[in-house]
C-alpha cells in the first residue's frame, strides 16, 4: 500500500485530517518497543498521546502559532515487523514514500532505535542534512545486548551515513566516558541553555535540520513516564526556550520517542509529550 493511500481509522492527533495532505506535514505512529534495555513500553506511546491531545489548545502563545492555520494528518500506526533492523527498514521505506509526496513526516515513537531509518531516508532527499538530538543519552554505542540497532545505538546508526559535523547533542547526561569523549572532540554535545544551542545551530549554516527529541531530556519530574529515566533533566520552560531557537530555520523532519505512558499513572507525561509535538508541528509546518 502507497503512503498517499494510507487512511487512519484509529484515534488522531487533534486537528489532524485522517489522510495524507499534499505539501503538509503527516504524523505517524512507529509503536516498537523489542530492544528496551530496562522498563518497556512505549509500544503505547503514540495512541497514549493522541488521546490526551484534544486536552491542548490548537493555539501556541509562545510560537503565535495555530495549528488550524496549517494542513497536517495523522494517518495512525505502521505496521511493524518484529526484528528492530527490519523495524528501521520499515520506517526509512515509509519516510521516503512520504517526502515523494513533498510531505514533512513527524513520527511518533516508539523507542528511539526507529530513528535511524527516518535520517536515512531524509538524507537521501537532503544531502547536506543535519540532526538535533534532545535527550539524556549519548546513544552513541556500536550496538547493545547484541542489537546493532538497539535504543541505545540510535545515534551510532545515525553516524553510519551522517558526518559526525552535522549531529548536534543537547543536553546529554548519561553516557560512558568514551561517548563524552566523544561529543566533547567533535564539539557535538550542548550545554541545555538557548546561548549553547545558537552557538552550535550557528556552526551548521543554513542546513536542514531533522530533529530528535527522545523525552528523557526532562527531568523525571517532568515526565516519569518514559522507560530509563535520568536525574538533571530539563523542565518545559528549558525545553521552550531551545526550540525557539529554531524558529526561522528549516526544518524537515521530527521525531518524539520514548514516551513510555504506563509507567505514569497521573498521565501528565503524555500530556508534556502531546504538547512537545504540538510545537514541534507547528514550527516544521511554519517553516521554509
Ligand atoms: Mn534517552
Ligand atoms: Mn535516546
Amino acid at each position: 500500500m502507497s503512503v498517499g493511500d494510507l487512511i487512519a481509522t484509529g484515534p488522531r492527533y487533534f486537528c489532524a485530517q485522517s489522510a495524507l495532505v499534499p505539501g503538509g506535514a503527516l504524523i505517524f505512529g512507529v509503536p516498537f518497543d523489542g530492544t528496551v534495555s530496562f522498563r518497556p513500553g512505549t509500544r503505547f506511546g503514540p495512541d497514549a498521546l493522541r488521546a490526551v491531545s484534544e486536552g491542548l489548545e490548537s493555539y501556541s502563545p509562545a510560537l503565535d502559532l495555530d495549528m488550524e492555520d496549517f494542513a497536517f494528518a495523522d494517518v495512525g500506526n505502521l505496521e511493524l515487523p518484529t526484528s528492530a533492523t527490519k523495524v528501521v527498514a520499515c520506517v526509512e521505506a515509509f519516510v521516503a514514500g512520504v517526502l515523494a509526496h513533498q510531505v514533512k513526516p513527524l513520527m511518533l515513537g516508539g523507542e528511539h532505535s526507529i530513528t535511524p531509518g527516518a535520517v536515512r531516508a531524509l538524507l537521501r532527499r537532503y544531502p547536506d542534512l543535519a540532526v538535533l538530538q534532545f535527550d539524556a543519552h549519548a546513544d552513541l554505542r556500536d550496538g547493545y545486548l547484541d542489537d546493532p540497532y538497539s535504543h541505545a545505538s540510535a545515534m551510532r546508526r545515525c553516524l553510519d551515513v551522517l558526518p559526525p559535523e552535522r549531529l548536534l547533542q543537547v543536553g546529554i547526561r548519561s553516557g560512558t566516558r568514551e561517548e563524552f569523549a566523544e561529543m566533547r572532540a567533535g564539539r557535538r554535545w550542548v550545554a541545555p541553555e538557548a546561548a549553547a544551542l545558537r552557538e552550535a545551530l550557528a556552526r551548521l549554516g543554513e542546513a536542514p535540520l531533522y530533529v530528535t527529541v527522545d523525552l528523557d531530556i526532562f527531568d523525571p519530574a517532568s515526565l516519569p513516564g518514559t522507560g530509563t529515566p535520568e536525574p538533571g533533566g530539563v523542565d518545559w520552560q528549558t525545553f521552550a526556550k531551545l526550540i525557539a531557537e529554531l524558529a526561522g530555520r528549516s526544518l524537515v523532519g521530527v521525531d518524539v520517542v520514548e514516551l513510555s505512558p504506563m509507567l505514569d499513572a497521573t498521565g501528565c507525561s503524555a500530556v508534556l509529550a502531546a504538547k512537545v509535538v504540538r510545537e514541534l508541528l507547528l514550527l516544521m509546518a511554519s517553516s521554509a
